[in-house]
């Protein structure tokens, strides 16, 4: 039902177990059209070096009829909202989702959490806030909401908020999933794959999605082509071998 995620790990965080090969095997079962690989940012503790980052353009882009997104999931450093995908970085990758991890940012106050997410949306280099349900940075979603929407950044629905970790975020999901409704964004969902058997695992995000009645067209996972509009959109380039999808 939906073709499309957003948020995944390789072997290159040495937390996760699966490589871009087997991503691609499930996503041929799962009938996954269009995915991202978005690795942890390397100011992360287990994060793959730069260089992972800056030689990812030697993937192919489609295999087997399947489009392979090169993307980061980025750390939110500090309240001015840098993130660690600078400079010719940005120019390696499709995607850029970007979040709070206790190592790189630990949690403060809501006011400092908001601000530091308002303005990593504002820089303009983002694209997706990951997990931004996480108990652990509260927010304020109103305001989170409302600053998304106008810079054309996307909350994530994580679906693996609800399985394994950053427990309690359902009633915060559910708070912005209807903030975002009501601010007229967008969100995504994201597997937050750490092995590739959950990929396209959206259950639980949908189930979110469906209890305040969001709308469809603004969930960007629901064709490829919503998706890649979306990043054309945000002004990164067309990519040439998707334009079929
Ligand atoms: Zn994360
Ligand atoms: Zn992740």
């Amino acid at each position: 039902m939906y073709p499309v995620d957003l948020h995944a790990h390789t072997v290159a965080s040495s937390h996760a177990y699966s490589t871009l090969h087997d991503y691609i095997a499930q996503a041929k079962i799962r009938g996954i059209k269009l995915f991202a690989i978005t690795d942890h940012g390397p100011d992360m503790v287990d994060a793959p070096h730069y260089w992972h980052f800056m030689n990812m353009r030697i993937w192919p882009r489609v295999v087997d009829g399947i489009g392979i997104l090169r993307g980061i999931e980025a750390n939110i450093k500090n309240t001015q909202g840098e993130i660690d995908c600078t400079g010719p970085m940005l120019e390696q990758v499709d995607l850029v989702i970007a979040g709070f991890h206790e190592p790189v940012f630990p949690p403060t106050t809501q006011e400092e959490h908001t601000e530091a997410m308002i303005n990593a949306m504002a820089n303009g280099d983002v694209h997706i806030i990951s997990h931004p349900g996480n108990p652990k940075f509260p927010i304020d979603i109103e305001a989170v909401a409302a600053a998304a929407a106008k810079y054309n950044v996307a909350l994530e629905i994580n679906n693996s908020s609800f399985e394994h970790s950053r427990k309690g975020s359902g009633e915060n999901c559910i708070a912005i999933a209807d903030a975002v409704k009501r601010a007229g964004g967008y969100i995504t969902f994201g597997s937050d794959s750490h092995t590739a058997f959950t990929l396209g695992d959206f259950a639980n995000s949908a189930k979110i999605a469906a209890q305040v009645d969001f709308p469809e067209e603004r969930i960007l996972n629901v064709t490829p082509r919503r998706l890649l509009n979306f990043l054309e959109m945000r002004g990164k380039p067309i990519i040439t071998e998707f334009v079929d999808f």
